[in-house]
């Protein structure tokens, strides 16, 4: 949920002043217009929408196959953030919408463009007020295949399909306002057919069995940026317990992947010891549970899906995803996950810290020291595209580029040497305390640091490390 107060305060003054001013006549209907179909991101313009804000998603999705696709009702809570005649949602590829209610009054709509779903409810929607949007929809969804930022949306597997969505892919299985900025809460219950298991994120809230279809339910009850949300149905070796901390952990490994005896408890345990080190480091786990899922998807990456990251491992039977992986995607949980950019361009503050969070792990489980990793990737002859990206602006087909992820990395190992241990890990937790569940800027990053550490000194080290692209000396 983005929040909205000191603006609304402002306009409230302003309207207040005008009453004294120039009241207008009693009669006077206040007016409506069309919310923006985008909003605001420079890298992504048709990614998410202007004039409301989401509180909440509830899904109910019938998986019929493969060849089948999917039956669904999304249901969206949301409240106007301006006087609006019209509004978008965000849904991309080939569904097709069959209703739309509006605070359950039918309500007109439209597609345009490549993901806009244009709806006109009966009567506009004042400023300030909560509405609800039903959205029922089928089809057969369509993974995004980008030729710079590769495959995101649904995507299907030998015995299911699984669900990953950064930058963009949410809007092909929901409608949603997809954009970090509105993070919101969201149900999601998933039909399939019995022999099947479906997971999503966050906290296991039942199954109910009925004919030949099981429906299991999952709530994730902290606000979550639309990327983040998963699905994934297939046949899993699932284990569920709780961390020796005491946050519950469910983790599920496909069984043509594990396939080497103890492999399950080995990811079930390393997943556990990972989130309790990550509250020890960076303060409480955000969620209320954890986990991981395994499976064969030949996407080529891990995703750190909000309370439950996925791991592709196509073609690596037997062998789990590395402590560094793992790490990598349980820190996002609270860089990334809880504290979210709210621009792409601003990228470096999840995969910067999530890469940071593997070299801090690797430090101390008897690996690599953070200052050795650090010495290693410095040594990249300045030519490469670590030193000629800027890490702080990458560029739309540059928000995965390396400098993203080992030059943001090794900005936090140069803010931690200027500062000194003490005060970095002061810094660390409380930039997630104070940003918890919200989203910030690099503008945001550098303003907090500068609690910790002389002004001019710390300009000049951002300004060489993310703002210029070239090697620093
Ligand atoms: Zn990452």
């Amino acid at each position: 949920m983005s929040r909205t107060p000191r603006a609304l305060a402002a306009m409230a003054l302003t309207a207040a002043a005008g009453l004294v001013v120039s009241a207008p006549p009693a009669h006077a209907a206040p007016k409506f217009t069309p919310g923006a179909p985008g909003a605001g991101d420079p890298y992504f313009p048709d990614m998410g929408n202007g004039g409301y804000d989401v509180a909440h998603y509830d899904v109910a999705l019938r998986y019929l196959g493969n060849a089948k696709g999917i039956r669904a009702v999304t249901r969206v809570k949301a409240r106007a953030t301006k006087n609006l005649s019209r509004f978008n949602l965000d849904l991309l590829g080939p569904l097709k919408v069959h209703s739309i209610t509006v605070n359950g009054a039918k309500a007109g709509f439209r597609r345009t463009g490549a993901q806009e779903l244009v709806i006109t409810p009966r009567k506009g929607l004042p400023r300030g007020k909560a509405f609800s949007v039903t959205v029922t929809y089928s089809g057969l969804p369509k993974k995004v295949e980008d030729a710079a930022l590769g495959v995101s949306g649904w995507i299907p597997t030998d015995d299911g399909a699984v669900a990953l969505n950064q930058p963009f892919g949410t809007a092909t299985w929901m409608p949603v306002n997809d954009t970090p900025a509105d993070k919101a809460t969201y149900n999601i219950a998933l039909t399939v057919p019995k022999a099947l298991t479906a997971l999503s994120n966050g906290d296991f809230a039942g199954k109910r069995t009925a004919g030949a279809w099981s429906t299991w339910w999952w709530k994730m009850p902290r606000p979550m940026a639309s990327e983040l949300a998963m699905v994934a149905i297939g046949k899993y070796n699932v284990k569920r317990g709780k961390t020796p901390k005491g946050v519950p952990n469910i983790t599920a490994i496909d069984p043509t992947l594990d396939t080497a005896p103890g492999q399950g408890a080995a990811f079930h345990k390393l997943t556990a010891d990972v989130t309790d080190w990550g509250s020890k480091v960076f303060g409480r786990y955000p969620f209320g549970s954890t986990g991981g899922i395994v499976d064969a998807l030949g996407v080529g990456y891990a995703l750190e899906t909000q309370g439950r990251p996925v791991y592709d491992r196509k073609g690596r039977p037997g062998v789990n995803p590395s402590s560094g992986l793992v790490a990598h995607e349980i820190g996002h949980q609270w860089f990334g996950n809880s504290v979210t950019p709210r621009y792409w361009k601003d990228i470096w503050l999840n995969e910067g810290f999530a890469t940071y969070t593997e070299w801090l792990h690797s430090e101390q489980h008897g690996g690599d020291s953070a200052q050795k990793t650090f010495d290693e990737v410095y040594a990249t002859p300045a030519t490469e595209d670590l030193w000629t990206v800027k890490v702080s602006d990458p560029g739309r087909d540059g928000i995965y580029a390396h400098a993203v992820y080992d030059r943001g990395a090794m900005t936090l190992h140069v803010l931690r040497k200027t500062i000194g241990d003490k005060k970095f890990f002061q810094l660390l937790r409380s930039w997630y305390a104070q940003n918890r569940d919200g989203n910030v800027t690099t503008r945001d990053f550098v303003r907090h640091s500068k609690r910790f550490g002389d002004d001019d000194k710390l300009d000049t080290l951002f300004k060489k490390w993310l703002h210029t692209p070239s090697k620093p000396a």
